[in-house]
């Protein structure tokens, strides 16, 4: 007999079921009609693609591409493991020798990859293993020195080099991923199939799965679900801008999310952002020793992330460090101030955050992001931004670009723990039938009130009366059809209101019209 199992979804993922699948089947469909009547169109991706095309837009410096992608081993992913193997295999004795066979196998391994561009020569990969020597040798000195126990020395460093090993993920060509995001698909999409060369700006929405190794939590999953809009083209008028925050309020007051604050901010250009990251790094490196290790390590790699830090010892050094409204150049400080303009025109209310630079490297000018309460600490609901320079930096021509995802997790649990209820459509007619000579009748109603749009249950099998209404109850259905020998006989049906409990008789022809207009409201 083999073992029993009890199978449960992966941690980070989980089921919707019914009835939560339909308030998501509502909010995606809102979604669809709205974006429509701004002209959007839908777009349907893969959900594999390349890893390094979110290597390239996304940036190699962040937890996205660092850490968090569900990558299929390529090369390097063999070396990786090669490395982890041949450190369990080593003599796990309480030996120095073991240190130095350790340390001649890593070094072996990870001069060979760097040398054959498995590892590509990245700031933040030379850093790890940086990382990853410095360890290696402390050990060693404080088991010479006799502070630790050989052993302990040994558990703790084998641990650390692990952990490192599986942040030191570095993208490899051939690697394939589940999608982590959907704004790179969509430019990759917009160059292989030439959309430049279509008329006017090209607008496009997606829904569906996005998959990121993250740490679980309440509002956060592995795999979860994100309706995105993507603006694409020529121009980068802040109207545009304007328009794209007004379509997503406007879907947003729709499904009930409106206790939303809007945040924005302008990160500048590639003419002014540059010096400000580099003035931002110089200033933080003044500060490095207040900082946490994240911090630190981003002062180098990826400065603007540091504005994005919640540990409380770094709030007030965060405050005062330079702002990147006030080294905007004249073209990128213009368009933030006609941005302003134009949501005061649109009654769109919002404010403004110099620290918003958001994780990812392709933004550039305009970034927002919406926030919705009950949601803890997970509460952003929608990040967006523009993203100029993308489909040029993916191998496409010069082209404007902006857009935004929304969480549709975090949405929907927003709107579900607000204090409005949503009537949903649910069960409409329930078709107690009862003797074989009614249901061919049954059957046939069934059939018709379907095709009026209406959603019909029946049992398959006879059922008495009794029994039949308590199971209509229980679906929640708004009407039991009541059909017996003597509706059959006198061909009339009767139709009993379940809330109330008042019933009616009705011929086939009265009973559609009537429940038709009941649908229609
Ligand atoms: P991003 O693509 O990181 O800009 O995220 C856009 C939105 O997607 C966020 O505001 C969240 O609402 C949502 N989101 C991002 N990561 C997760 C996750 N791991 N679980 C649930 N929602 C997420």
């Amino acid at each position: 007999m083999p073992e029993k199992k009890q199978f449960r979804a992966i941690k980070g993922t989980r089921d919707i079921l019914p009835p939560d699948s339909s308030l998501w089947n509502w909010f995606e469909q809102t979604a669809r009609e709205t974006f429509e009547s701004y002209n959007f169109r839908d777009i349907r991706l893969p959900i594999l693609e390349e890893a390094e095309l979110f290597a390239r837009s996304v940036g190699e410096d962040t937890d996205i591409i660092g850490k968090e992608m569900y990558r299929f081993a390529g090369k390097l992913e063999s070396l990786r493991r090669a490395i982890s193997e041949s450190i369990g295999r080593l003599d796990n004795s309480s030996r120095i020798y073991t240190f130095v066979q350790f340390l001649a196998v890593l070094k072996r391994n990870l001069n060979e990859a760097l040398n054959n561009d498995v590892i590509p020569k990245n700031m933040s990969n030379l850093h790890r293993i940086g990382q990853l020597e410095a360890r290696c040798r402390e050990g060693e000195t404080r088991l010479l020195n006799g502070d630790v126990e050989p052993s302990q020395a040994w558990t703790a460093l084998y641990e650390e080099t692990t952990s490192i090993l599986d942040d030191f993920r570095p993208i490899e060509k051939s690697d394939e991923t589940l999608r982590p995001e959907g704004t790179a698909p969509v430019c990759r999409a917009y160059i292989e199939h030439g959309m430049h060369t279509l008329p006017g700006n090209v607008k496009l929405y997606y829904i569906g799965p996005m998959f990121r190794r993250e740490r679980p939590q309440k509002g956060r999953y592995r795999q979860f679900y994100q309706i995105g809009a993507e603006v694409l083209g020529q121009s980068d008028a802040p109207a545009i801008d304007a328009e794209v925050l007004e379509m997503l309020l406007v879907f947003f007051h729709r499904v009930g999310l409106t206790r939303t604050t809007l945040y924005v901010n302008s990160i500048g250009d590639k003419e002014c952002r540059p010096k400000y990251v580099e003035l931002l790094r110089e200033e933080l490196r003044k500060v490095k020793d207040h900082l946490g290790a994240d911090s630190q390590r981003r002062i180098e790699t990826n400065p603007l992330r540091v504005l994005d830090s919640k540990l409380p010892q770094e709030q007030p050094i965060i405050e005062k460090l330079p702002r990147i409204s006030d080294h905007l150049c004249d073209a990128c400080r213009e368009h933030f101030a006609n941005l302003k303009n134009e949501l005061r025109l649109r009654n769109i209310n919002y404010e403004e955050n110099w620290r918003l630079v958001r994780g990812l490297d392709y933004y550039t000018r305009t970034t927002f992001e919406v926030t919705a309460e009950g949601l803890g600490s997970q509460n952003a609901v929608c990040g967006g931004g523009r993203y100029d320079g993308l489909v040029e930096l993916l191998g496409g021509p010069p082209t404007k670009g902006i857009g935004f995802a929304i969480g549709s997790d975090r949405a929907i649990l927003s709107i579900q723990e607000g204090a409005e209820a949503h009537a949903l459509p649910g069960l409409s007619v329930y078709i107690a039938w009862m003797g074989a000579a009614s249901y061919p009748a049954a059957v046939s109603i069934a059939r018709k009130l379907r095709e009026a749009g209406l959603s019909v249950e029946m049992p398959p099998e006879e059922m008495k009366f009794k029994k039949s209404l308590g199971l209509a109850d229980k679906l929640g259905a708004r009407y039991a059809l009541i059909l017996g020998e003597d509706e059959v006989a006198s061909n009339k049906f009767t139709l009993k209101r379940l809330a109330d409990a008042e019933q009616n008789k009705f011929s086939e022809y009265e009973l559609l019209e009537y429940l038709e207009s009941e649908r229609r409201g």
